[in-house]
């Protein structure tokens, strides 16, 4: 029986080799253009004589520190000779803890699940077709063990080695592999899909008309929209009642709130289209003109209460931006920028204080904080006050009107058995009033093949989250009714 083993190194130790120094490199994105992984090992002899010394980079496949010392083990065992009793040393605690989970060990089908799991299928593979006795040894760290730190200085050095030919080719050995575009989606499976949905989703709300209406969309930053519409954990709890406040919050966003305007376009055969606001009747009711109605009634103004909380979101926000520590110091115009930003400009509201409102984050407010926290700080000091925000606006201003609209339409001689009746006279026949096609009819744009396969590439080759990837959208030309193209 002599099973070929497929392999990685092209090197072959003598069966004299005992002991194994092994370490990764990796630089983040931020120290260099695109990461960087490399990895380097030693192999001595039982009298601690270096036999060989090897370093190389690796090719950038979600790219991480962990994923460079994996393949150091990966590469170090590939360059064994068949049954050889070898010490593996490593100043990586976590290599330890997953090697005695999945190599040391039974085959448990969570292996699966673990981001890296053909390195560790193949480390198995190798471990068991070679009949290896592996014993893996922690070196402390800093502890100036001087054949750790040389591993340690190869590795970092085959960053920059500009001799270094060709990287180790990594033809895999695992039952199955799932590649993308000939590159292997070496993560949690599970995990790559639903990223993949969550973007397309995310596209496909961006992408609806009704945003498009009277302004571009690349004014508002649709990955902080997303983080602050699906994070929310109160949001997304159906229980304790607050399935209606969800309904409203998706409504509000999408538009789909029951105005008058939406009633006179969806049933006008009710609602008269000519019928302007119940509570001002100076202007239609439409979405927006629920925070900016002047009408005002005892304590009930929807405008002044639309400021107020306004004015609470943007102290609330200010607040958690100057508590936290920001990637630099906070200049003495912070408060004063951050203030005077248009989205928070309310009297009368701005068109990104309108979008706000729906839960529409503007780029420029984004974009300004990015100058001093990163994204994901951003959006989880947004999170919460946004939420409050909506919650306030759904109970002083959305229920409050809603039950004036309930006598009001009482008042029209409008019933409850008319709304709820299917039939609609002969209005089926009037052109869906004046209402142009595009504000009701969702749409998807057209996403070439080729973006998409170059946006789940570079995921893949660059890491981190998916949505830094999907910059993509911002030349997108919108044209409605053609479906997306998805791989
Ligand atoms: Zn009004």
């Amino acid at each position: 029986m002599n099973e070929q083993v497929p392999r990685i190194s092209d090197i072959q130790l003598p069966s004299s080799v005992s002991t194994l120094y092994i370490d990764g490199s990796f630089l983040p994105p931020s120290s260099h253009p695109v990461s960087s992984m490399a990895y380097a090992w030693t192999a001595l002899d039982p009298d601690g004589f270096i036999l060989e010394s090897h370093y190389n980079n690796i090719s950038s496949i979600f790219p991480s520190a962990l994923r460079s010392e994996i393949f150091a083990l990966l590469h170090g065992l590939d360059s064994l000779p068949r049954n050889s009793k070898i010490t593996v040393a490593t100043d990586c605690a976590q290599l330890l803890s997953l090697w005695s989970l999945y190599v040391d060990a039974p085959f448990i089908p969570k292996l699966l699940k673990e981001p890296n799991h053909f390195l560790w299928s193949f480390i198995r593979a190798i471990k068991s077709l070679k009949n290896l006795d592996v014993t893996l040894l922690k070196v402390p760290a800093h502890a100036d063990d001087p054949l750790n730190n040389h591993v340690d200085a190869l590795a970092k050095a085959a960053h920059t080695d500009s001799h270094l030919s060709s990287r180790p080719s990594l033809k895999l050995l695992a039952p199955c592999i799932l590649h993308f575009n000939s590159l292997p989606v070496d993560m949690n499976i599970r995990k790559f899909i639903r990223d993949i949905f969550d973007a397309k989703s995310l596209l496909t709300l961006a992408i609806l008309l009704r945003f498009h209406s009277s302004s571009s969309t690349s004014d508002i930053d649709w990955a902080c929209t997303k983080f602050c519409l699906n994070n929310n954990k109160q949001f997304v709890s159906h229980r304790n009642g607050c399935s209606e406040f969800c309904g409203f919050r998706m409504k509000l966003l999408l538009d789909m709130l029951l105005t008058l305007t939406t009633l006179q376009r969806r049933k006008s055969h009710l609602y008269n289209p000519s019928w302007l606001c119940p509570q001002c009747n100076s202007s239609p009711e439409t979405l927006d003109h629920l925070w900016t109605c002047p009408y005002i009634l005892l304590e009930f103004s929807p405008l002044n209460t639309f400021k107020i909380l306004l004015s609470a979101l943007r102290t609330n926000c200010l607040d958690k931006f100057i508590s936290t520590s920001s990637l630099s110091p906070l200049p003495d115009s912070f408060v004063a920028d951050f203030t005077t930003l248009d989205c928070w400009d309310c009297d009368p509201p701005s068109f990104s204080c309108l979008r706000l409102a729906r839960g529409l984050i503007p780029i420029s407010l984004t974009e300004f904080l990015g100058n001093y926290f990163s994204p994901f700080t951003i959006w989880s000091i947004f999170d919460t006050p946004l939420h409050d925000f909506h919650f306030d606006l759904y109970v002083q201003i959305w229920l409050c009107c809603s039950i004036f609209f309930h006598h009001w339409e009482s008042a029209q001689g409008i019933t409850k058995k008319m709304k709820s009746s299917a039939f609609r006279p002969s209005s089926i026949l009037c052109p869906s009033s004046n209402i142009p096609l595009d504000s009701s009819t969702p749409s998807l744009a057209t996403v070439s093949l080729d973006s998409w396969v170059s946006w789940v590439s570079s995921y893949i080759i660059r890491g981190g989250s998916w949505i830094s990837h999907l910059d993509f959208w911002r030349r997108l030309t919108v044209q409605p009714l053609l479906r997306i193209s998805f791989w």
